[in-house]
């Protein structure tokens, strides 16, 4: 077993098993658990100071996980988009490809809280066969991006066989891999793990941070290691009530992240997904939060900001109203908040 392996295994499954020091309500937490199951592996539990902390947030059950009434459960119509089990296909020259249905923590906000990590997510071998003979038959796919659950938390003999078997079809040109592993198990990244990965090249890792917490000596190190293999580095983060909310917050990861050679690729709006709704936040924060940050920072550090939109209408980007059209002559305002005028032509 190795390192990785052994830390995964010694992961909190049952909310009995918290340390006392979290005061949690163990029963309450059983019943949630029992239909959106818990892992926290000891690692991430190190970083966690008090369950309604930051990174306590992402990881410990809520009873309202179950009270949620607002939220459907396949929110962005993903099984409607599938062709085949486990690939989605929604935009015209890129597909989602899931290849493994369990993490190395179980995320309370998870888009798809209704099967990972359970036995409603189910990956075999004759899925992911499907999956490649769907790539293949269809070229317009350019780009595959590989998620799940954890693509990297499968073992290292597995992962070559996916990666390989997507190298293998020539229309095939980039491939994507979606992993929280850098941030929830940054053990996992080997350097074999390196070595492999630097095989299939274009090569891109998007992987994701919530909070400045969450960067820590070990994440560093991972995502180094990655970045010294080639791979260019991106991360998704999700607007979180009660976790990073908070332009200080935002802003204090995004620098953080590019000092770890990360570049920050989206901030989601959440997701509309059964379970969640507690974590949810206006579009005009999101938005707001934005303006804090077009133009007071670098542009290496901004990311888009999106929703996906429900029942499956795809991702848009949101930007802060910046436009006041009108006439010949637009006027815009700028991120301080002053007004400037941009002529066309005649
Ligand atoms: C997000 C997503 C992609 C990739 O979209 P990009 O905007 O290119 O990052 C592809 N397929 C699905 C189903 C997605 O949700
Ligand atoms: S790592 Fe990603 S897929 Fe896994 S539970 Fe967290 S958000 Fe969901």
């Amino acid at each position: 077993m190795n390192r990785w392996q052994k830390i995964l295994s010694e992961s909190i499954t049952d909310p009995a098993d918290l340390p006392p020091r979290f005061r949690v309500e163990r029963q309450a937490l059983r019943e949630v658990v029992a239909t959106y199951p818990m892992r926290i592996n000891p690692y991430y539990l190190g970083l966690i100071e008090r369950p309604d902390d930051p990174l306590g947030r992402q990881a410990i059950p809520d009873p309202r996980e179950l009270a949620d009434l607002v939220c459907p459960a396949d929110p962005l119509g993903e099984e409607n988009f599938s062709p085949v089990p486990n690939l989605v296909h929604k935009y015209p020259d890129r597909a989602l490809f899931l290849v493994n249905s369990g993490c190395a923590m179980y995320c309370r906000f998870c888009t798809r809280k209704r099967k990972v990590g359970t036995d409603r997510f189910h990956i075999d071998p004759a899925t992911l066969a499907a999956g490649l003979n769907y790539l293949e038959k269809t070229p317009a796919i350019r780009d595959v991006l590989v998620s799940g659950g954890d693509p990297l938390l499968l073992e290292d003999d597995r992962l070559e066989w996916i990666l390989s078997g997507l190298r293998r079809i020539p229309s095939v040109e980039i491939i994507r891999i979606g992993t929280r592993v850098p941030c929830t198990l940054p053990q996992r990244v080997t350097a074999p793990l390196a070595r492999l990965l630097k095989k299939f090249h274009p090569l891109y890792i998007n992987t994701h941070f919530n909070h400045p917490a969450e960067i820590t000596l070990e994440a560093a190190r991972a995502c180094g290691r990655l970045a010294d293999a080639g791979i260019p580095l991106g991360c998704q983060t999700v607007l979180l009530k009660g976790v990073n909310n908070d332009t200080k917050v935002i802003r204090k990861l995004l620098h953080q992240l590019l000092m770890i050679r990360v570049k920050p690729y989206y901030i989601f709006q959440a997701d509309l997904s059964r379970g969640t709704d507690h974590f949810r936040t206006p579009v005009r924060e999101g938005l707001a939060i934005m303006g804090q940050l077009h133009g007071h920072t670098s542009g290496l550090a901004v990311p888009k900001f999106a929703i996906d939109l429900p029942g499956g209408g795809g991702k848009v980007q949101l930007l802060p109203d910046y436009a006041l059209p009108e006439g010949k002559v637009h006027t815009f305002r700028n991120f301080r908040g002053g007004y400037c005028d941009y002529p066309d032509p005649e």
